[in-house]
């Protein structure tokens, strides 16, 4: 017996008073099997999506020509689905159409892998046609019938299938990994936000190196070159590995920034950039992506100016970030070499100390902490070009000896020529 939510069971009983069948399905279902906490909860019913909206006081047409209305309660939304038949796919992509039925059975048919068709209501208890059970026991990623045949209907799912492996730390059938190397150039008719946001989950997962099977596949050859070279060279184990050396505070919207950034460690920026503006990335991940790249070139010292230097080049939370990639890829480095190099990983330490350190004192490593004003050079009788050169200046002298910022001090500093 499973443990629905309260809101859930509520749903469910109320379409059944009305005389219809209605089961919570798919990815809630297996994740409640895996001890997990699902995303969301799905519900998929005999209902007509009318006669869905007319037991429930609060309803949105989510998606009504798919069969989907959203029944709201309280603050929570529940997608709930008539059962499916899905039409022929002729694009690889849609069904060209969808046609309503009244068997729980027609519509587990349609789904994608067996750990996500299966559904459960606590009348009839778990209804598992296609051997889900048994596959989530042996964490077997399996397509329900002929995988050649699931994934030429819709090729986002041999996508799906490692973004799953991904997330559970399953492996992929034998039949079903055969037929994603098979197709695998079919992917080119999947758009670039649904590509993304799969290749997203997979990185955000507890196992990023799955990654690795877009390459082996050939999946990303001819949709991600740059990815699907990254993935194939001599620093593809690092990369991997480096993913999983980030600090656990990290929000998921930072963590996926970083991991990005080490996946293209071995490429540089420009292929990061091109790539990211490929997936259709947002602004503030690909310039983020593109500095780290870019600041990681520079190695740092262990001095206090060189640290200054740093932050004033870089700003702090470009500084800090650039320290944790360094230190995540060294950490990666060391932990497949087997030779621990505790320097180097020490040194990034060393200079994150530093940096708190300076800053807490309130060292100055920017113009606009210098103790003096363009307006100050001005009255002192500087113009134009000479001010701006002489803030510059008046920063090096500070960087190098932050007791020299005070105004005073600093006028009287001023080259006179
Ligand atoms: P997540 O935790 O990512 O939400 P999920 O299993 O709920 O995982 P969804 O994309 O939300 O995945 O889809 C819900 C369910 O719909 C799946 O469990 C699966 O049964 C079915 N499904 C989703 N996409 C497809 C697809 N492309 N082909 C076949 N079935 C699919
Ligand atoms: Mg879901």
């Amino acid at each position: 017996k499973l443990e629905l939510p309260e809101d859930v069971k509520f749903i469910i009983s109320k379409i059944e008073e009305n005389g219809h069948s209605a089961y919570a399905v798919g990815g809630c279902v297996r994740d409640t099997l895996l001890d997990k906490e699902p995303q969301d909860w799905d519900i998929t019913t005999s209902a007509l999506p009318t006669q869905v909206k007319s037991f429930f006081r609060r309803t949105i047409d989510t998606g009504i020509e798919h069969g989907t209305v959203t029944v709201m309660i309280d603050k929570n939304g529940y997608e709930v689905t008539t059962y499916r038949i899905d039409g022929e796919y002729k694009d690889g992509r849609h069904p060209e159409s969808v046609e309503f039925s009244v068997l729980l059975t027609d519509d587990l048919s349609r789904r994608d892998f067996t750990i996500n068709a299966m559904a459960y209501n606590d009348s009839e208890g778990l209804v598992d046609e296609y051997g889900g059970i048994a596959d989530l026991n042996n964490k077997l990623i399996r397509c329900v019938g002929v995988a050649h045949d699931r994934f030429t209907e819709d090729a986002l799912r041999m996508m799906r299938a490692i973004r799953f492996s991904a997330q559970l730390g399953f492996d992929i059938e034998n039949e079903t990994m055969a037929a994603i190397y098979d197709l695998a150039p079919t992917i080119k008719k999947i758009s670039m936000e649904r590509v993304h946001v799969e290749l997203g989950k997979t990185l955000l997962s507890d196992n990023p190196e799955k990654c690795l099977l877009y390459s082996k596949t050939g999946l990303f050859k001819e949709i991600l070159p740059y990815i699907d070279e990254a993935l194939t060279n001599k620093h593809t184990r690092k990369t991997l590995e480096a993913m999983k050396h980030f600090p656990e505070d990290y929000d998921k919207d930072l963590l996926l920034r970083m991991r990005y950034a080490i996946l293209f460690s071995s490429l540089g920026s420009e292929a990061a950039t091109k790539t990211l503006k490929t997936l259709k990335m947002d602004n503030v991940t690909i310039k983020l992506v593109g500095a780290i790249l870019d600041a990681s070139e520079k190695e740092i010292q262990e001095t206090e100016p060189a640290v200054r230097e740093a932050l004033r080049r870089l700003g702090r939370d470009l500084f800090f970030l650039t320290l944790d990639y360094k230190k995540a890829l060294s950490l990666a480095a060391s932990e497949l070499t087997g030779i621990s190099n505790p320097v180097k990983i020490s040194h990034y330490d060393n200079l994150k100390k530093m940096a708190t350190y300076i800053i807490s004192r309130g060292d100055c490593f920017s113009i606009k902490e210098l103790d003096i004003s363009g307006n100050d050079l001005l009255e002192f009788g500087l113009s134009g070009k000479d001010i701006g050169k002489t803030l510059e200046y008046l920063l090096d002298l500070c960087i190098e000896n932050p007791r020299l910022n005070e105004k005073s001090t600093l006028l009287s500093m001023i080259p006179r020529d």
